[in-house]
């Protein structure tokens, strides 16, 4: 052996003697790059999804029955998903590489309460602002207006979940602040500006503002009636009053918007206030950012505790009655949640998808190995099932007159908050095992959307929260039980496990003693069947086969664990066209 290790350095001795002598250091050439697949880029977000485009075009062709003069506006899903898989793609990654900065003070101790963005955040808003992410339902007549916009803010999150975060509050905070026609009058106009400002200066300098919701103090966050924040009146008391505000918020994320709408106890009760960053003279309002919170995910987001001391605020709808005023931003946010949730899978399905289809490993494609496609098209499966539902909210929304669409919302956001937000969780890490290695490394998307899932689950009212909402609306309001079993209804008679399921569920209401024990185990039935009917009346059949052949029966389940028989090829075929 040592006799072989003397020839070896001997002989590499001589080499690189003659390489001195020629003049020249020889490298060993170590290999060529095989087998590693092409990035996913420079694609349209769009194009690329017909999961996408087909549950678009299928509610919005449903609205069209009713519109004659109905035009769908692909074009601007098509548009969006187009910079989304071209420039903010790339934002995307800056945008959580170089995180916000918060600065209390400038040079020379003056405070500012400043929080600095790298370029790349502010190129993802004003993208987003222009393209009426935050807005496009309230400004445009558009029937599917709501449909429009949930698809460009599932195509965003897919660059960046981040900045969706004040895009989503902007939008959600309409509704609340049309409550209070005064202070609407003067704030949605900038609102729907479709302008993004972010400097640092008051909002009525500016032509479009940003609004961030601020509810959640220390000692309560699910339970905001524990809030100790007061209100105290300048003057009169009453909706659309100016008030002095005194206390903390412990998450106020997006602390740069340019007003917030803030839980506070006046002498009515917990009431809702709208308080500006500046006030209306020209100075800085008593509004303070403590720190940054440091997050494991929504990195590009700057999530902050901020304190009040004697902030300016006006009264936003009936004293005592805040929680009733915020409930419209905060049902909006949760629907948001669904959307985003959803965005996540769909985007860890479609970089799964596209390693598989190059990368080979044991002589064949990944895509071609059969327990990789049964992975794949379960992960499919997963995430069409969670867009539909999504959508089926949209198409609700975008029916404000209708009683019965109103109702199915009520009940359904909570629902679809709670199942499609916890089921990304694990969807993200599998679509991440999808990719092996390189799936862990910061370079690909898939650390971002894994970390992203669980804060989706957590914010705007935790799993539990959602389950109790859902119990109290059926409790407060039963016909939202009824409306929503009508609509599971619509799908009945057409397979027996479904029909079975159903009366099974019919049967877990009737333990109204333990409901709230089950709760968890009620709405996971209640969204599993909804999530069939819609893919049973609506979607395509292989993939109604492989839910239906899953997820109604008892079996316990990881992803990958499709009975033999489904279409793995054919779900996978029509999950990505690039
Ligand atoms: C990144 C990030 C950004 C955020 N940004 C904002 C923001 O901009 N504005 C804002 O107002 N808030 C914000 N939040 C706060 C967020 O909405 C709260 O953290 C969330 O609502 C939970 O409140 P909590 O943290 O006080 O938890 P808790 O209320 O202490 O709840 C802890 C757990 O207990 C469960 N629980 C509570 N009550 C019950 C019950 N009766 N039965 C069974 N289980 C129960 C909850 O589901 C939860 O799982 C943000 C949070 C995060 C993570």
């Amino acid at each position: 052996m040592s006799s072989q290790i003397s020839d070896v350095s001997t002989k590499t001795e001589i080499i690189s003697q003659e390489c001195e002598l020629s003049g020249y250091r020889r490298y060993a050439e170590t290999h060529n790059v095989i087998n590693q697949p092409l990035p996913l880029e420079n694609y349209n977000a769009y194009s690329s999804d017909p999961i996408l485009g087909h549950w678009f075009r299928t509610f919005s062709q449903s609205l069209a029955k009713a519109n004659h003069a109905f035009d769908s506006n692909e074009k601007k899903c098509w548009e969006y998903g187009k910079c989304v898989g071209h420039e903010l793609q790339s934002a995307g990654f800056l945008a959580n590489k170089y995180i916000p900065e918060f600065l209390s003070h400038d040079r020379y101790g003056h405070r500012i309460d400043q929080v600095n963005y790298h370029p790349a955040y502010h190129q993802l808003m004003a993208t987003a602002i222009k393209h009426g992410h935050h807005c496009l339902p309230w400004q445009s007549n558009y029937a599917n207006a709501h449909l429009i916009r949930a698809a460009i803010a599932y195509l965003h999150t897919q660059a960046d979940p981040g900045s969706g975060c004040p895009l989503t509050m902007t939008f959600a905070a309409v509704p609340t602040l049309k409550k209070q026609p005064n202070i609407a009058a003067e704030w949605l106009p900038k609102v729907y500006a479709q302008h993004y400002d972010p400097d640092n200066k008051p909002f009525f300098m500016k032509k479009g503002v940003t609004i961030g919701m601020a509810m959640t103090e220390k000692q309560g966050g699910s339970d905001v009636r524990a809030n100790t924040t007061t209100a105290k009146p300048l003057s009169k008391r009453g909706p659309g009053e100016p008030y002095d505000i005194v206390g903390h918020k412990w998450f106020c994320s997006a602390p740069m918007s340019d007003a917030f709408l803030v839980l506070a106890q006046s002498k009515g009760g917990l009431s809702c206030f709208l308080m500006p960053r500046w006030c209306p003279e020209g100075e800085k309002n008593q509004f303070f950012i403590q720190r940054l919170k440091n997050k494991m995910g929504n990195l590009s987001n700057a999530s902050s505790e901020v304190e009040f001391r004697g902030a300016l605020a006006w009264m936003i709808g009936e004293e005592g009655r805040g929680v009733n005023t915020i409930i419209d931003m905060v049902s909006l946010t949760r629907f948001d949640c669904i959307m985003g949730s959803s965005a996540l899978m769909r985007q860890g399905v479609a970089q799964a998808i596209h390693y598989a289809r190059q990368r080979k490993a044991f002589g064949k494609l990944l895509v071609e190995q059969p327990l990789m496609s049964n992975v794949l098209a379960d992960l499919v499966v997963e995430s069409e099932a969670s867009l539909a539902l999504g959508m089926r909210l949209a198409f609700a929304l975008d029916q404000p007159e209708d009683t019965e669409q109103q109702m199915f919302i009520r009940l359904v956001t909570a629902l679809g908050k709670y199942w499609v937000c916890k089921r990304a969780v694990q969807h993200t890490y599998e679509a991440m095992e999808c990719v092996g290695g390189m799936g862990v490394v910061e370079e690909t998307v898939m650390p971002r959307l894994y970390r992203e899932a669980p804060v989706n689950a957590i914010w705007e009212g935790s799993g539990n929260i959602q389950c109790l909402d859902i119990l109290r609306a059926m409790n407060k309001q039963p016909e939202v039980l009824d409306v929503f079993m009508q609509t599971l209804s619509q799908a009945k008679g057409s397979d027996l496990r479904f029909d079975k399921l159903l009366t099974k569920l019919k049967t877990q209401f009737k333990d109204v003693q333990h409901a709230e024990f089950s709760a968890r185990r009620i709405v996971e039935q209640m969204a599993i069947l909804l999530q069939a009917s819609l893919l049973l009346q609506y979607g395509n059949s292989d993939v109604a086969d492989a839910f239906f052949n899953s997820r109604l029966t008892e079996a316990s389940h990881q992803y990958g664990t499709l009975p033999y028989g489904v279409n793995a090829k054919g779900i996978i075929d029509s999950a990505v066209s690039l």
